[in-house]
């Protein structure tokens, strides 16, 4: 009897295999790292054979310090860092060149001529993304460009895109190429209203479309393949659900309803709000795409804002600064005073991106007074994630028109009582943590076990959220509404920083 649901979590930094049972827990966890690669300034691979060797290592991991055997798991579900663009040769299955990370800029001169032609906001209607390099689709222009032999393999279908997600799934059942909605719709090549490549703008970019997978739904009844029997697993399972990470997440909090919205808190923010079957093309610089689709349903889009500095300025203030030991030791420093002595700190390290995205804006620290103390900075330091995640939130109701009721958290950061506290107060909303804090590989799982039948819908998969704890808001308005007033003064000084 299968008992279990198993869970790849292909991350930035690691790769990790999860067991989970019917409600919801972790019954198995194992994790390896991966090198991160820097070849020049602002460019960062990965090497796909490391990442795949570490992915059968952490399923085996997990089953053997369980005890757990590949024929009590139901269904395996990927989750994965979202962009990072890799293509490999269909008949070796070697990569022509490593996977080209999301947070790799090498794409910039493709996409400065695409803005010069179209526009930073060209593609937004059908793709619902800015020009970006951000995105898979100048990756693999690049990729093309590049390594000459892929054009004339690709040309031939011997040659394969895929984001970590698609190299996982075409290893685990020996050759099913394809890629889920909430994947493809990082891609920019994707219309989002037909959940089907866009053959203009592979025109345009030059991308064959023989190279790119099969666009399926996020839970997929007719599932890709199932394992071998001798994989790790020692037994032949369907692999059937896969989501980027953050759409993960937020099918892991189950929020399955319009209105209904999570922040994970790690080295950024991701915010993503369900804005239910029709896309909501922002205007106020957020990202439309993907929540999720499970098959035989109407696909469910949402609207994204990242931010990309927030868990990581508490690194940099240990790290660069000294000023604590670890991570959470900010919590007693920042509580060492009532307020933050009016001090506001704008992390904009590599410029602000969601809702401002200014890449000339550099950090700052305004309001400083003789009174102000390390324990002041502390305080700014947790109250920019928090004034980060407002402007994203006052963005999404302008967008959407959709008011924000709760917001449900997850993530490192969110163990931290004085942050969380503060979030509340300042969104004037409650602020919600799950139990199991794993939403990200919780969310994979949950893709996989509803295709089979192991969970029978969504509302089975809501019974299984349960509260460890929610904030309340305390603020008086008078001294909510000054503080944003202030931070927004505090933005504006970043801006026009770096000389063009
Ligand atoms: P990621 O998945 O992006 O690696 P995690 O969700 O593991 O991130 O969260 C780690 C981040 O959270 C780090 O940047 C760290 O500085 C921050 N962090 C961890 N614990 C705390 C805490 N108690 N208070 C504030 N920040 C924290």
């Amino acid at each position: 009897m299968a008992r279990y649901v198993g869970a790849v979590d292909q991350g930035t930094t690691s790769t990790r295999f999860i067991i989970f049972n019917h409600s919801g827990e972790i019954v198995g966890f194992d994790q390896k790292e991966h090198e991160q690669i820097f070849p020049g300034p602002g460019w960062v691979e990965h090497d796909p054979i490391e990442i795949w060797t570490n992915t059968l290592d952490v399923i085996k991991g997990a089953l053997d310090k369980t005890g757990v055997s590949g024929s009590e798991l139901a269904a395996v579900g990927i989750t994965n860092q979202r962009e990072t663009t890799m293509i490999w040769d269909r008949l070796t299955g070697k990569p022509y060149h490593n996977a080209i990370v999301w947070q790799c800029t090498r794409s910039r001169n493709i996409c400065s001529e695409l803005i010069k032609t179209h526009g930073q906001d060209g593609f937004r209607e059908k793709t619902g993304l800015p020009v970006a390099t951000y995105f898979s689709g100048p990756k693999i222009k690049w990729l093309i460009d590049n390594a000459p032999e892929i054009r004339s393999a690709a040309e031939k279908g011997n040659a394969l895109f895929g984001t970590m997600e698609t190299w996982v799934i075409w290893n685990m059942t020996n050759g099913a190429h394809v890629t889920d909605a909430t994947n493809a719709s990082r891609t920019m090549l994707m219309d989002l209203k037909t959940l089907s490549w866009d053959d203009d703008i592979l025109k345009l970019m030059g991308i064959p479309r023989a190279m790119l997978p099969a666009i399926v739904p996020s839970s997929d009844k007719g599932f890709w393949g199932r394992t071998s029997k001798n994989s790790p697993f020692g037994a032949e399972i369907p692999v059937c659900g896969a989501l980027g990470d953050q759409q993960a997440a937020l099918v892991g909090q189950t929020c399955f309803n319009v209105g209904e919205a999570k922040n994970t808190y790690g080295t950024g923010c991701f915010l993503l709000l369900n804005t239910g079957e029709t896309p909501v093309v922002s205007k106020h610089g957020l990202l439309t795409t993907m929540a999720y689709h499970f098959s035989g349903q109407k696909p469910v889009y949402c609207l994204e804002g990242a931010i990309a500095v927030t868990g990581s300025l508490v690194q940099w203030m240990r790290d660069n600064l000294g000023l604590i030991s670890s991570a959470p030791d900010i919590e007693a420093l920042a509580a060492s005073v009532e307020d933050s002595g009016d001090v506001y700190f704008v992390p904009a390290f590599s410029g602000l991106f969601a809702p401002y995205w200014r890449s000339d804006a550099r950090g700052t620290v305004v309001g400083l007074t003789r009174y102000a103390n390390k324990g002041h900075l502390a305080r700014a330091v947790l109250e920019a994630t928090a004034y980060q995640t407002l402007d994203i939130v006052e963005a999404m109701n302008k967008d959407s028109g959709v008011d924000l009721t709760s917001l449900k958290v997850d993530g490192g950061m969110v163990y931290n009582d004085l942050l969380m506290q503060f979030q509340s107060d300042i969104l004037n909303v409650p602020v919600i943590r799950p139990k199991v804090a794993e939403t990200t590989a919780l969310g994979a799982a949950y893709a996989a076990g509803l295709a089979v039948g192991f969970w029978s819908d969504t509302d089975e998969l809501c019974k299984n959220w349960s509260i460890d704890k929610t904030w309340t808001p305390l603020m008086a308005e008078d001294v909510r509404s000054t503080g944003f007033r202030k931070w927004k003064k505090a933005v504006e000084r970043t801006l026009n920083w770096e000389d063009e």
